[in-house]
């Protein structure tokens, strides 16, 4: 697994030869799968190495990278099960993917595992969020110098919680769309791991492995998630086309993305019919982690959703903020805003009929809420109450 390859033009080129494909489209490794089984073993690596749980490393023999250490022999292996308890009537059965058990609470530990288990020396990336917080937090367990730009306006609670990984943490004043350009030729001696460079697609492809293997020898017919980048959307991609060589789908499963509504580049793209996706001037929105208006994998993930006949669905704020309320108090699941809009993409998809109550979706929920500690208390859902009051107000309380 030494050559990367643009899904676009089919041009290949040497690992560490290129960021991007001349053609301007993103590269990503090319893999061999076609004598690809599910490994027997189970809480080991594809080598056999006993990890003691099922991690991203079962599937070892498909990823650039092998002899995981310390945090990074953590990432992946996070649950999936069935929530009747949010499924609409005559809807689909929803299957909830929680990325928030991953080391650092969203499914980024995934790409950057891999990454620091395939270069050396110092890691880094463009990021204020969870991609942040994970490359800081894998570099601390790897003993490795990370380099982390924030925007200027990061707030102090989001540093707080990447510094105290320790790393090199610069706030980046002017353009700071500009700087994941600036990180990708690599002669600043660090590999920076940004969210779709090939290392950290290769990783965020298990997530859509260890779906598949659930379902298997079936498929589900649909796999939802927010997108952002792209990079994510990219690896779920890859890992459909790969099993699909390998024999392994029943069927292949769609594709859908969700955005919000106030920023949704690629869903606008994919409303026009379009191919391409053109950047936007996109609204604040409380949907922080995929609040991107120029993203990089873009066009890779439109292919994704036009060759596996899937779909880009904008997800308006309030339904957003309600679904978030909604997976908490009902499946028991705190998510970010950001993963939200994918449980509410299944709602809008089974309004329109797209998804009948036949079909098996599952939803990756990306990353956990408790770090955010984003939902206000409503004061009415707390009750003052005196020690001597507390039998009474219980007895009350569950009649
Ligand atoms: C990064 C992130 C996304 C978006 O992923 P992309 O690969 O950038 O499309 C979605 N949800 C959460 C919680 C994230 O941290
Ligand atoms: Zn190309």
């Amino acid at each position: 697994m030494e050559q990367l390859e643009c899904y676009d033009c089919g041009e290949t080129y040497a690992f560490g030869d290129a960021a991007r494909c001349r053609c301007g489209e993103p590269l990503w490794f090319e893999t061999d799968t076609a004598g690809f089984d599910w490994p027997d073993a189970s809480g080991t690596t594809g080598s056999g190495v006993s990890l003691g749980r099922d991690t991203l490393w079962r599937y070892e023999s498909v990823l650039p990278a092998a002899t995981p250490t310390g945090l990074a022999a953590a990432a992946g292996g996070t649950p999936l099960f069935r929530a009747p308890s949010i499924e609409p009537a005559d809807g689909p059965r929803i299957h909830l993917k929680i990325e928030g058990v991953n080391p650092t609470g969203s499914f980024k530990d995934r790409g950057t595992a891999v990454g620091i288990c395939r270069v050396d020396g110092p890691v880094g990336t463009v990021s204020h969020g969870n991609m942040a917080l994970s490359v800081a937090a894998h570099a601390a367990a790897a003993d490795r110098e990370a380099i982390i730009l924030v925007a200027e306006d990061t707030p102090d609670s989001r540093l707080a919680m990447i510094a105290q990984h320790d790393p090199h943490l610069f706030r980046v004043r002017g353009d700071y769309g500009r700087l994941y350009d600036d990180t990708l030729d690599g002669d600043l001696g660090v590999a920076f791991l940004n969210s779709d460079t090939p290392l950290r697609v290769a990783g965020q492809k298990t997530v859509a492995y260890e779906i598949c293997e659930a379902f298997a020898p079936n498929a589900p017919d649909a796999i939802v998630l927010p997108v952002s980048s792209g990079g994510q959307a990219s690896g779920v991609w890859k890992a459909l086309r790969e099993l699909n060589a390998a024999g392994l789908l029943s069927a292949m499963p769609r594709i859908y993305l969700a955005q919000a509504a106030r920023c949704d580049p690629i869903a606008q793209a994919y409303r026009r019919g379009a191919s391409r996706v053109e950047s936007i001037e996109g609204e604040p929105t409380a949907a922080v982690s995929i609040n991107n208006a120029d993203p990089p994998s873009g066009n890779r993930a439109l292919a994704a959703v036009a060759a596996t006949d899937g779909g880009v669905v904008s997800v308006a704020e309030e339904a957003m903020l309600d679904e978030t309320e909604r997976l908490a108090a009902d499946a028991g699941v705190s998510v970010e805003p950001s993963c939200a809009v994918a449980t509410a993409a299944v709602r809008e998809l089974a309004a329109s009929g797209e998804f009948g109550s036949d079909d098996d979706v599952a939803v990756i929920l990306t990353g956990s809420g408790y770090k955010y500690g984003g939902a206000a208390v409503d004061a009415a859902s707390v009750r003052e109450v005196d020690r001597a009051d507390v039998p009474d107000a219980v007895r009350d309380a569950v009649p």
